[in-house]
């Protein structure tokens, strides 16, 4: 256990994931593009936080930093208060992509991403991947080839296969982009739910407002050009919500009013 800085009150819970001045560029073709600029955001152990912003701020480069999948440039990111620098199973991420293997069934999807998880052996493994495929709806489906598997359901067994090894940190972006209206609705539900039951930090990206508002604790607005926090919004609903709710309804048009802005500034900018 981690002491905390004596400077700190009483009661002071350190936080799950913290960024300081995190800045990042990209180098392609001879020109330089600074992609995060000055990321400093703290996340509490449970949070859901949703990472809003348009297309090109920075979003999944954020992400994958966060995940050591890519190098800040600058600044720091603390993980349960240690240095992050490469992938960890602490920190699982989602993609818009299942990425699912399809010469593997289902369950063997979900074993694969316990196949380095130590101290369990086969039959601990299978009964961890039936109990994520029985959390996500897929219990029936365990022989099932990815082919077979609708979109919506390629997304519960990319959920079933992060959430296995046991992540305390979910990263998750726009995972639910590609389905339908209905299928990210049940998706919304089961999502809120998981992430309740299970006690999981979800860093979600989006460039949806009301799925942001529906999901998120906390709604962190990027603006690009480069990616800079603009603004964050706390969400202060009961739940489970519903997206179709006057209250999602409310929150995404200020938070719209917001993004708008920052998308005319980024044109005056360009
Ligand atoms: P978002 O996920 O919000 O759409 P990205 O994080 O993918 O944004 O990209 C942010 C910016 O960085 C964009 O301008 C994008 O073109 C650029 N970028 C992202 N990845 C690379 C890369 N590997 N090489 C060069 N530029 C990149
Ligand atoms: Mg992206």
């Amino acid at each position: 256990m981690k002491t905390p800085p004596s400077s700190e009150p009483k009661g002071y819970i350190p936080s799950k994931l913290s960024l300081r001045g995190v800045g990042k560029y990209f180098h392609a073709r001879g020109r330089s593009l600074q992609a995060l600029d000055n990321i400093s955001l703290d996340v509490s152990e449970g949070e859901f936080v949703c990472l809003l912003g348009p297309s090109g701020c920075g979003k999944s480069t954020l992400l994958n930093i966060i995940a050591g999948l890519e190098q800040a440039d600058a600044g720091s990111l603390l993980c349960d208060g240690e240095a992050v620098a490469s992938p960890g199973r602490e920190r699982m991420m989602m993609f818009q992509e299942s990425a699912l293997f399809p010469w593997l069934d289902v369950l063997d999807n979900v074993l694969f991403s316990l196949r380095l998880k130590p101290g369990m052996n086969a039959a601990e493994r299978r009964e961890t991947a039936e109990f994520y495929l029985r959390l996500v709806g897929l219990e029936r489906f365990h022989h099932a080839f990815v082919h077979e598997l609708s979109g919506g359901m390629k997304q519960r067994v990319a959920l079933a296969r992060a959430l296995a090894p046991n992540p305390r940190i979910l990263l998750m972006d726009e995972p639910f982009a590609a389905l339908d209206a209905l299928t990210r609705e049940q998706l919304y539900g089961d999502l809120q739910r998981i992430w309740r039951e299970r006690r999981k930090t979800i860093l979600f990206v989006t460039h949806n407002v009301r799925e942001a508002v529906c999901l998120g604790d906390r709604v962190v607005l990027l603006s690009p050009h480069p990616g800079r926090i603009q603004r964050q919004f706390s969400i202060e609903l009961p739940r489970p919500r519903d997206i179709s709710s006057v209250e999602v309804a409310r929150h995404a048009t200020e938070i719209t009013a917001a993004l708008k802005g920052t998308e005319r500034h980024a044109e005056e900018a360009a």
